[in-house]
């Protein structure tokens, strides 16, 4: 068994959290090379003092004097860093070789990919990052020879249903069709008139996963199942129109591959992050996620619907976005990640991020995607574009 060394970027979050609980249960398998977090020190605190990395970094400067202070205290040595470069120094240190991608939002990009562009094992639950830069990043997946495993828990079941080596497109290989699940999320049924007057707490009460807030806006929205349609066609070099979307509300299956023979090949188990987790840890073994075992009886039955795009327009132009390509995908991640902060801030309704999404997209002209550079312009004017559009309503 080798021991492997692991950086967890965005450790405070929701996959954060639960990858630590994961390494937590493995010690001799894995050791905490450095831990990150946006503003959230106490929690950084209380899992430097868990899993004893030996680099923690938060954002700004008053933070990290804190943590500091208290890790003396505690008799800590972790070094602490600060700021965007000490991201991407983590991700690309020599020591490690696994990186734990759970940054929220385009943020994430560019450790992310300076994990890719070190060659380490990257586990990739920042979907942002790969919509944003999808053909970029997975040129660089192959140039540097990077192992990347979706952990997103619907590309982490169509990776467990596809050959081992499944590069080349889906028809090389029998496949026909990416069967992408979905819940529907907490408004499954309801009319666009009744989504007007939704409140942030309602849209983050979601029915079977607990997420960061960001996901699970999207994830009211059908943003997200936009976000990893794109991502499923970047990581399984799908098009659009091999993907379908089903709605499956008791997030049991979390997806599936149907094969020319008629087979159709499902990943199954109970709605917990921490499986996906441990498969991308430990891959190509198995490990202890500490997730119960799916008791069949007690689900008793499993139901499937298509997605109400037009109640949930965002699916829609997700699928656009990508038909469209360039930085089309890159701009329409920007209007979004701005429009759930603007409505979880309640300075916009509900059915309003949609709206805004779309009137960016008419505005913003696409570019094609080739360099960074171009990408990241892309998403500072979709945002600016998007900001503009918010002081006028
Ligand atoms: P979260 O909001 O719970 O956590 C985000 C983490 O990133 C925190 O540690 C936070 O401190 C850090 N962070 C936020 N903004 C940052 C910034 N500007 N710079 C540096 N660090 C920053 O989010 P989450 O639910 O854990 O989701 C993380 C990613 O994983 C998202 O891209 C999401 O789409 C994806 N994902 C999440 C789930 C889930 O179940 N939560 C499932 C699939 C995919
Ligand atoms: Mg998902």
């Amino acid at each position: 068994m080798t021991l492997r060394h692991v950086t967890v970027l965005g450790a405070t979050g929701s996959i954060g959290t639960s990858t630590l609980d994961v390494l937590g249960r493995h010690p001799e398998r894995y050791r905490v090379h450095a831990l990150t977090a946006h503003h959230s020190r106490e929690a950084l605190l209380t899992q430097c003092r868990r899993h004893r990395p030996a680099v923690a970094v938060l954002d700004v400067e008053e933070d990290a004097a804190w943590l500091r202070g208290q890790l003396a205290e505690a008799g800590l040595v972790t070094e602490v860093r600060t700021g965007r470069a000490a991201l991407v120094e983590v991700a690309e240190a020599r020591e490690v070789d696994t990186v734990m991608s759970a940054i929220v939002g385009a943020a994430g990009l560019l450790p992310t990919l300076a994990a890719v562009k070190a060659g380490k094992r990257v586990l990739l639950a920042n979907k942002e990052a790969l919509v944003m830069s999808g053909a970029l990043f997975m040129e660089a997946v192959e140039r540097y020879g990077a192992t990347l495993l979706p952990i997103d828990s619907e590309h982490n079941a169509i990776y467990q249903c596809l050959p081992a080596d499944h590069r080349g497109g889906l028809g090389r290989h029998g496949v026909t069709q990416l069967l992408l699940t979905a819940s529907g999320g907490p408004f499954r049924g309801w009319s666009r008139k009744e989504l007007v007057s939704v409140t942030p707490d309602q849209a983050c009460a979601h029915p079977n996963w607990s997420m960061g807030r960001k996901i699970s806006v999207d994830s009211a929205t059908l943003m997200n199942k936009g976000l990893e349609l794109i991502e499923a066609c970047w990581l399984f070099d799908a098009r659009p129109d091999q993907i379908q979307v089903v709605v499956h509300p008791q997030s049991v299956i979390h997806s599936m591959a149907s094969y020319s023979d008629g087979s159709v090949i499902a990943q199954l188990g109970n709605p917990d992050m921490r499986t996906p987790i441990a498969y991308g840890l430990a891959w190509p073994e198995r490990i202890d996620a500490g997730v119960e075992t799916l008791d069949l009886f007690q689900i008793a039955r499993l139901d499937f619907e298509p997605a109400d795009e037009m109640a949930f327009p965002c699916l829609r132009l997700a699928r656009e976005a990508m038909a469209t390509g360039g930085t089309a995908p890159a701009v329409l991640n920007a209007a979004n990640e701005v429009a759930v902060d603007a409505f979880l801030a309640g300075h916009l309704g509900f059915t309003d991020i949609d709206n805004l999404v779309a009137r960016v997209r008419d505005e913003r002209p696409v570019a094609p995607a080739g360099d960074l550079e171009t990408i990241l312009e892309a998403d500072v004017l979709a945002r600016r574009a998007a900001y503009d559009w918010l002081a006028r309503h």
